[in-house]
């Protein structure tokens, strides 16, 4: 099956040589004597006029338009050829002025529209020769009605016949339809206008030879009557035209609209492009920078540095050290002045830092009290030593915060870019080593070297231990006992956790309590701890009912003291045990219940409606004020044994513990002096009223076994009294022996 389009040019090409053939045999043929006004006119009319003469047949689309009568007329009076060259002018004009005004026409189809009236009215020509004797012109001059009529009726016909026929085959070829549906949907009807052109024809040349007044009427009634339909048609044109106007206009308005709100969009996008880049620029600085301080942040310095490591492959000799700062006890300013005075601080140590830096130095902030200095050139152990020594110097100075006085001191850390070093976390991890080495160490600074970082890694591999030690049960309970200072008798026990590893040796629990807190192990550790704490106590209680040990003390770190799960926690514990609350004394350090700021009186109190004990540690080395000590729901304040140890040495401290002691009446609380080491530190807190006393000068801390001996011997400090000989019981335990390699 040949294409749509392959079958059209088929037609095409049989149909156009007929045309020329038809068109040149009309020319050949023009009988240039028939020449003169009347067919000037006539020619005029059809070519330019005749096409817009028409009427529109009630529901069809039918137009009878005077082209057709006009060209009939044309045949009769001059014959075919003169017929089929007006025709063909005719059809030229009409179709080309058709698509100058916009019409949907393509060339082809005007080519085909020529080809049509010229083939059609050639073909008819030959059909009106075969048909009668004589010309078309001389019929009409014979004047024979009957023979007009029937040359009128085979123009009509044969016209009608064959401009349908090429058309359909046209239409049947660019449509799948076939030849005789389309003829009859869309040419049938067109034979009432060859018809009424044919009759419209005849009437005119009727009227014009008898120059009949009626006829004449009639014809001009006719045209008049075209004429006035086309006026209406015009004007109905003019009135349908005019919603379709109106919309045109308004679509042209809203079009109009578009491009208004086009325009304003692409300027928002242009404005929200140079926002964009602008909060770009912003963002990049956010990215870089510290937002308190405004000082170049953590990116930054990972960048700087990746820069010297790459310079360092083409300029070797460019020197620089990376220096870590810390502050000492940030953490307790922060947590008693509160964090605006933190921040205060912080930017005040940045202004400091800023001035003391170098020509080719850059100061960060990473984070909280952290700072990091780049010193560029210059650069040696000594310059760089020099330049730590100095921001030592000028952070010890006095900070005003609040129209107070502060002190603070800071731990630095140094390390020099060299060869070795490939990403800047490798020298950022160094020097943050030297950092807590220093701080460790109570140093102002210290250099970097490969020894701290094997201490650094064996602190890791802790870490690793750390995890097993739990399930492997390495953790054992020493417990210290807690001594009536007014009878000398054991008043209770602080259960204290030991960790024996299994290649080095006992830990003791500053060494890994910090660990557990930063890893989270400190729950489940602290949880075993208490079970077995309140498990001891009451088989102790059982056992040794006669001076039965009246409390445990269990201490509680500031972490896991600000875990929500902890009050639910003890009371298992103290379910599964069955120890009497009223056994079990929580100790809570002073910065614990700090650091948890409002939840913490919320939480003491939950813990205090179990029954629970509650007790505050290492009482003074913090920084809060003595006023919130009214609102915390607890028993007892443990004097820490730094003032302990002062009293006897004379100092002003005698009085801090002078101080709590009248505090502590004040609220009617118990006090634990902790750390008692001498005969004659015990006399003073007993001259001092101190209710409980703990330290070497009682016992060490013991193991549950040793810790037996004591429960069966309840009077063995009654010698004290009267001021006898005391030795310390299991002395082997130093807690400060322990060293990693
Ligand atoms: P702490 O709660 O202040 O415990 C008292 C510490 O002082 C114990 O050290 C004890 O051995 C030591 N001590 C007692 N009497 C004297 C004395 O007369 N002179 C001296 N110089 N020291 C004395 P230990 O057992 O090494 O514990 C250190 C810290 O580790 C404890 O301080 C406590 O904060 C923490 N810790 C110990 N056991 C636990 C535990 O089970 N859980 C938690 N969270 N922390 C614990
Ligand atoms: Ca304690
Ligand atoms: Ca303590």
């Amino acid at each position: 099956m040949p294409s749509k389009r392959s079958l059209e040019n088929i037609y095409i090409a049989l149909l156009s040589p007929v045309a020329v053939y038809a068109l040149g045999w009309a020319l050949y043929n023009f009988p240039s004597s028939v020449v003169d006004m009347r067919l000037g006119g006539l020619a005029i009319i059809t070519v330019f006029f005749s096409s817009f003469l028409r009427i529109q047949l009630p529901r069809t689309k039918i137009h009878v338009t005077t082209s057709d009568a006009a060209i009939i007329l044309t045949f009769l009076w001059y014959g075919g050829e003169t017929a089929i060259i007006l025709s063909f002018l005719e059809a030229a004009f009409t179709s080309v002025s058709y698509r100058r005004q916009g019409g949907n026409i393509g060339y082809k189809t005007i080519l085909i529209n020529i080809m049509v009236a010229v083939v059609g009215l050639f073909a008819t020509t030959v059909i009106v020769h075969a048909m009668f004797s004589s010309e078309a012109p001389q019929v009409v001059e014979a004047g024979d009605v009957t023979q007009m009529i029937l040359l009128l009726a085979v123009m009509g016909f044969a016209l009608f016949l064959f401009n349908s026929t090429l058309v359909s085959l046209f239409i049947a070829a660019k449509t799948e339809k076939s030849v005789l549906s389309v003829w009859t949907e869309y040419c049938l009807n067109a034979l009432v206008m060859y018809l009424s052109g044919a009759v419209l024809a005849g009437f005119t040349t009727k009227a014009i030879q008898d120059i009949n007044i009626f006829l004449f009427a009639a014809v001009c009634v006719f045209f008049g009557t075209v004429y006035l339909t086309y006026r209406r048609y015009i004007n109905d044109i003019k009135t349908t035209a005019a919603p379709a106007e109106k919309a045109e206009r308004q679509r042209a308005e809203q079009a109009e609209r578009h491009v208004r709100e086009l325009k304003h969009y692409v300027e928002q996008l242009e404005r929200s492009g140079a926002e964009l880049k602008q909060s770009h620029a912003r963002f990049r600085h956010a990215a870089y920078h510290d937002a308190l301080t405004g000082l170049p942040n953590r990116n930054y310095f990972v960048d700087t540095i990746r820069k010297l490591i790459e310079q360092k492959m083409t300029q070797p000799l460019v020197s620089y050290a990376v220096l870590f700062l810390d502050l000492n006890g940030f953490r307790k300013i922060n947590d008693s002045l509160g964090h605006s005075v933190g921040d205060q601080l912080v930017k005040q140590v940045a202004g400091r830092l800023l001035q003391v830096q170098r020509k080719d130095s850059i100061v960060g902030r990473f984070s909280g009290d952290e700072f990091a200095i780049i010193l560029i050139g210059d650069a040696d152990e000594r310059g760089a030593t020099e330049f730590a020594q100095s921001v030592v110097d000028t952070i010890s100075q006095p900070f005003i915060l609040n129209s107070k006085q502060v002190f603070t001191s800071v731990s630095v850390g140094i390390a020099f870019g060299n060869l070795n070093y490939d990403e800047p976390e490798e020298i950022l991890r160094d020097v943050d080593i030297a950092m807590y080495f220093a701080k460790d160490h109570g140093n102002e600074y210290e250099v970097f070297d490969e020894k701290m970082h094997t201490r650094a890694v064996s602190l890791l591999e802790l870490e690793t231990d750390l995890r097993y030690a739990v399930e492997r049960n390495e953790f054992e309970l020493h417990y210290q006992p807690i001594v009536d200072l007014k009878n000398l008798q054991l008043a209770g026990f602080e259960a204290l956790v030991r960790w024996n590893h299994p290649t080095l040796g006992q830990i003791p629990p500053d060494r890994f309590i910090p660990i557990c807190e930063s890893t989270g192990l400190i729950v489940p550790i602290t949880l075993t701890i208490l079970e077995t704490a309140c498990q001891q106590t009451v088989d102790w209680q059982k056992r040794f009912s006669e001076s039965p040990p009246g409390f445990v003390s269990v201490n509680i770190s500031g972490v896991h003291f600000g875990n929500p799960s902890l009050v639910e926690q003890i009371k298992d514990v103290l379910h599964k045990t069955g120890l009497n609350p009223q056994s079990l004394k929580l100790e809570i350090t002073e910065t614990a219940i700090m650091e948890n700021g409002e939840n913490a009186v919320a939480m003491l109190r939950q813990i205090k409606e179990l029954g629970v004990q509650l007790s505050i540690d290492d009482f003074g080395t913090g920084y809060s004020s003595l006023g919130y000590l009214q609102q915390f729901p607890i028993d007892t304040l443990k004097i820490d044994r730094v003032f302990v140890r002062s009293m006897e040495e004379g100092r002003q401290n005698g009085e801090i513990v002078r101080a709590v002691l009248a505090l502590a009446g004040s609220l009617s609380l118990d006090v634990v002096a902790e750390g008692i080491e001498s005969i004659h530190q015990y006399h003073q807190l007993r001259i001092l009223s101190c209710d409980y006393g703990q330290g070497f000068l009682f016992s060490r801390p013991l193991a549950a076994a040793a810790a037996e001996s004591l429960l069966s011997d309840p009077n063995r400090w009654q010698s004290l009294l009267a001021g006898g000989d005391f030795a310390i019981v299991n002395p082997e335990y130093e807690s400060t022996s322990y060293q990693l390699h």
